[in-house]
């Protein structure tokens, strides 16, 4: 069974791209349990893409195995796509989810609501020792509400609200944020590339 090592310690996403690969013949593996000494990949890329590679290759260069990393991030059309791949960071290092809320809705007041047009975004790179790759990104349309809404999830779901829905990621129920976020699109599209690789190589190996 091919290993595939998960270059993330959130159990929840770990969990989500197990049963995925677990379709196709592949076995994840948390990068804790691949041995992997716990350090810090620094994200220096300028895209998501980039920064989803940098961590899968800095966890590959250390396994030798097949690495899957993603890379998340918020851009918001009026602040020209910040924060962008700073969304993490974006009230300072160290900060917290709330710090990076508060710092959102105070750049974006008076902004009326037709104009706080934002997309989520992420990228999953899978990379293999032979040096190919599949990319697959996902992306979630939505707006910034003008307050805080509802206590589930993390990160900016009390803000952002996904186009077709009232209500922001917090206060909806998780298997509907699950359905429509920009994770479960970029997985949806994992799953795609993952079955045309698949193809391409058993008829490489037919003919
Ligand atoms: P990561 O690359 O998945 O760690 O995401 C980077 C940052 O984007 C996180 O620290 C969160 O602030 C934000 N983020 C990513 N996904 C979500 C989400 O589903 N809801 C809210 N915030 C998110």
């Amino acid at each position: 069974m091919e290993k595939v090592v998960i270059a993330s310690r959130n159990q929840g996403k770990i969990a989500e791209i197990s049963a995925i690969l677990a379709k196709y013949g592949m076995e994840a593996v948390s990068r804790d349990d691949a041995g992997v000494p716990p350090f810090e990949i620094e994200e220096t890329g300028e895209t998501y893409e980039e920064n989803s590679y940098l961590k899968a290759k800095a966890v590959m260069d250390i396994t030798g195995t097949a690495t899957l990393a993603d890379d998340s991030g918020l851009s918001v059309d009026t602040l020209s796509g910040a924060p962008g791949v700073f969304t993490a960071r974006y009230a300072g290092e160290n900060c917290t989810y709330y710090d990076n809320n508060v710092k959102l809705l105070g750049e974006l007041r008076g902004v009326p609501m037709e104009e706080r047009t934002a997309t989520f975004v992420t990228v999953i790179t899978m990379l293999f020792p032979d040096g190919t790759s599949i990319v697959a990104r996902g992306a979630c349309p939505g707006r910034i509400a003008e307050a805080l809404s509802g206590d589930r999830g993390f990160g900016y779901d009390p803000l952002f609200i996904p186009d077709g829905y009232d209500d922001t990621f917090a206060a909806m129920p998780v298997e509907v944020k699950n359905t429509v976020s920009h994770r479960a699109r970029a997985l949806m599209r994992l799953e795609e590339l993952i079955v045309e690789r698949e193809r391409e190589t058993s008829g490489a190996k037919k003919e």
